[in-house]
């Protein structure tokens, strides 16, 4: 058959030492993955316990609205209601499914280096990507995103902190862009560190979901959650892209575990904020440790740090990390903020201590 010429270029990502990552994913060998920004941790006892009550229901379909999902959502973000959530399999699908809603031709425009999802996406539903560079500190330029649009852009993604770097901009950086955007252009937010910024000039974005017709924040179940594996996300919007997110969605896109744990995991505020700051102190100590040794790195606002440090030096030490060449950072290491154990391995791979 004839394939459409666009898919060409796009691989699946096939990470070097493959055959180490998945041992280590069994548990096996001795190393410690710290490549995914993972949670170290499981899932909250409360999610756990949610998925095993929901068990002798899998025979039937879940919700497919995912109405009390939606419902914890929304009553964990003040102003929000059910109507301005959407849901998806992983923030990835939300993502997918707000890029499915702009007209076409079109591009979509996002600072570089960041998630590479976003070219992927935009590549599968037909839209062109146009990167714009961070600044020399691998911060987002505000200026810059907004002198590359042209009348053909259609989205703007930001990644909010920005992956693979760590960085943010505050919320007032953040509503100038928006304040400054097209009308008819789609601002999606990525926040999938949301939980993790520590800078009280960043929270809030969600009012900007509620005050403007084209904000969307977009959040995830994978990191804080510790629930990466059931595959739930979500997005706070403006009550008529949420409605057209819903039309494009495939039917039951989240399923019943997904569901449950995820409603029983935002209904336990007190024990994510604790594992958040626990990434946070853990973070602080990684960080103090490159300062020590001299280490240029990255300050960061996530649970991963960007240090440049060569991939090999950690996997000498039984560490897998994300190697930097993957993402427009030859030489350097993205490294997951792990355990205390795993990040004490962290600091003797490079400091020898
Ligand atoms: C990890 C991550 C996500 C989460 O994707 P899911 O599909 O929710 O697992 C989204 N955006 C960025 C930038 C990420 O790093």
């Amino acid at each position: 058959m004839k394939f459409r010429r666009e898919l060409d270029p796009l691989k699946p990502y096939n990470p070097p030492w493959i055959s180490h990552e998945a041992k280590a994913e069994r548990g096996e060998g001795d190393y410690v993955k710290l490549t995914a920004n993972e949670l170290s941790f499981g899932p909250l006892p409360e999610a756990e316990a949610a998925i095993s009550e929901a068990l002798p229901r899998l025979n039937r379909y879940p919700d497919r609205h995912a109405a009390a999902l939606r419902a914890a959502i929304s009553g964990a973000n003040a102003g929000i209601r059910p109507e301005n959530v959407v849901v998806g399999n992983g923030s990835s699908e939300v993502l997918l499914n707000l890029l499915q809603l702009v007209e076409r031709p079109g591009e979509v425009v996002f600072p570089w280096p960041s998630f590479s999802l976003y070219a992927t996406i935009a590549r599968i539903v037909g839209l062109e990507a146009r990167r714009v560079p961070l600044r020399p500190d691998h911060a987002v330029d505000p200026d810059a995103l907004l002198a590359a649009l042209t009348p053909k852009t259609r989205a703007v993604i930001l990644c909010n902190p920005n992956n693979p770097t760590g960085t943010h901009l505050k919320l007032e950086e953040v509503r100038a862009i928006a304040d400054r955007l097209p009308e008819d252009v789609l601002l999606i937010l990525d926040e999938a560190y949301y939980e993790f910024v520590d800078d009280p000039s960043y929270p809030g974005s969600h009012e900007l979901a509620l005050s403007t017709q084209s904000v969307v924040c977009v959040r995830t179940f994978s990191k804080v959650h510790g629930l990466a594996a059931l595959r739930v996300g979500y997005g706070l919007a403006p009550r008529e892209i949420a409605d057209y997110a819903e039309r494009v969605r495939f039917p039951f896109s989240v399923n019943l575990a997904a569901q449950v744990a995820a409603a029983a995991s935002m209904g336990a505020p007190e024990r994510i904020a604790k594992r958040a700051s626990f990434v946070i102190e853990e973070r602080t100590r990684l960080q103090r440790a490159l300062d020590e040794a001299g280490v240029e790195y990255v300050p960061s606002q996530a649970n991963f740090v960007l240090a440049k440090i060569e991939p090999a030096v950690f996997r000498r030490a039984g560490v897998l990390v994300r190697e930097g060449d993957a993402l427009g950072y030859p030489g350097w290491s993205r490294i997951t903020i792990g355990n205390s154990a795993e990040n004490d391995r962290v600091i003797s791979a490079f400091s020898g201590r």
